[in-house]
């Protein structure tokens, strides 16, 4: 069976590569992948091919930098010709980006069925424009793969057919396990930066809902400032340029803050694994947090990761400065409780992509993904 796979954003990269290792290695399938191009810097991008083997994408689009309207729209018209001409067997779209929403219409459009890859999360905060590509994707989708029960069930309560679910694992969990030897083995991130094993916090910001309000961008960061621990903060260029048009660069020249340019991935998982505790507004990094035993402290007002919040591998606090300020205190209070910590994984062991491409192939063969009307739910 031919499988049309679309990405386009740094999290998208991450959470395919352990199922194109595996498409890579199953004789029967074959694969189209098309990059829309959202994200385009070489560390947003191609360093993730680069990092995790991954063959190059067959076409990338380079539409990036316009507004959502704009960007589906013209994802749309574009992925639309490239389906025509491929005639895959099923398209898959990970995640709640622009590009997922865009790939979903596209392909239901013509009736190919959407395989959606972490399917069924909810905020119920539709301020995130992640929030909308989810929910919509989800409604046009055939195959809905769910990384847990709570997924399952928010599906389940909005109409979804129950066979159309496959509940596994989170193929975020495969890609960090195949890859964390590799990062402690390869990443001098450490050295380079003058940083000592579990001495510092990490940080990571780029949530429209955070960044793209001053005030609560201003919170965060004066809060930042005003804390003694060193914080490491890889800036997301979309913060870059909002720090920027907001005047806001005084506030991360403090000395207790190191400001790098986002990492490869395997700098990345070094600097999580080797911090006291990680912040940050991240959907993929709380779960990256609790696979590495790391404690995380999200600045949002939700999740839809809650599994995290109710193992204790996470706080929610919001953009509150006394609520981030005693997070950061309980975890440095408690530092040796967190060194020895092993939580179980509620998103799976770690092989959840080879179930997910034996399950398209299963569902392909018994005709499962064909586009049927009058379907009974
Ligand atoms: N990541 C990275 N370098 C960085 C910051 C993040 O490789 O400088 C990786 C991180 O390990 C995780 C993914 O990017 O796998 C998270 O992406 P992001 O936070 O942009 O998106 P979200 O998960 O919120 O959709």
């Amino acid at each position: 069976m031919k499988v049309f796979i679309i990405s386009g954003a740094r999290p998208q990269f991450i959470k395919l590569s352990p199922i194109i290792q595996d498409m890579l290695e199953e004789p029967k399938m074959d694969f189209y992948h098309l990059h829309t191009g959202q994200h385009f810097d070489e560390n947003m991008s191609s360093i993730f091919f680069q990092e995790l083997s991954l063959p190059p994408p067959d076409v990338n689009l380079n539409i990036h930098s316009q507004t959502h309207a704009q960007l589906v729209g013209n994802m749309m018209i574009k992925i639309e010709e490239k389906l025509k001409e491929e005639d895959p067997d099923a398209v898959l779209v990970p995640g709640d980006t622009d590009s997922t929403l865009a790939g979903a219409l596209a392909a239901s459009k013509l009736q190919y069925p959407v395989i959606h890859l972490e399917s069924g999360l909810r905020s119920y905060d539709f301020r995130m424009p992640e929030e909308i590509n989810r929910k919509l994707t989800d409604h046009i989708s055939r195959m809905l793969i769910t990384t847990s029960m709570t997924a399952s069930e928010n599906l389940l309560k909005e109409g979804i057919n129950k066979r159309w679910i496959f509940e596994t694992g989170d193929t975020m969990v495969d890609a960090i396990l195949r890859n964390v030897k590799k990062a402690k083995k390869q990443s001098s991130i450490l050295k380079k930066l003058g940083l000592k094993s579990k001495e510092y916090f990490l940080l990571t910001l780029h949530r429209k809902e955070n960044v793209d309000n001053k005030g609560r961008l201003k919170t965060i960061l004066e809060t930042l400032n005003e804390v003694e621990e060193t914080i490491v903060y890889p800036v997301h260029p979309r913060t870059k340029n909002r720090i920027k048009d907001y005047n806001l660069g005084d506030l991360i020249e403090n000395e207790n803050i190191i400001t790098i340019d986002p990492t490869g991935y395997l700098d990345f998982i070094s600097l999580e694994v080797n911090s006291m505790s990680i912040l940050t507004d991240s959907g993929g990094i709380q779960k990256e947090a609790l696979t590495l035993n790391v404690p995380c402290i999200t600045l949002r007002d939700n999740t839809e990761w809650i599994e995290t919040l109710e193992i204790g591998a996470n706080q929610l606090v919001g953009a509150e400065k006394e609520r981030i300020k005693s997070a950061i205190k309980q975890i440095k209070d408690n530092l040796d409780h967190y060194k020895n910590i092993n939580w179980e994984n509620p998103y799976g062991d770690g092989k959840s992509s080879t179930k997910i491409v034996n399950e398209i192939i299963k569902r392909y063969e018994e005709h499962e993904l064909e586009i049927e009307t009058n379907i009974m739910i």
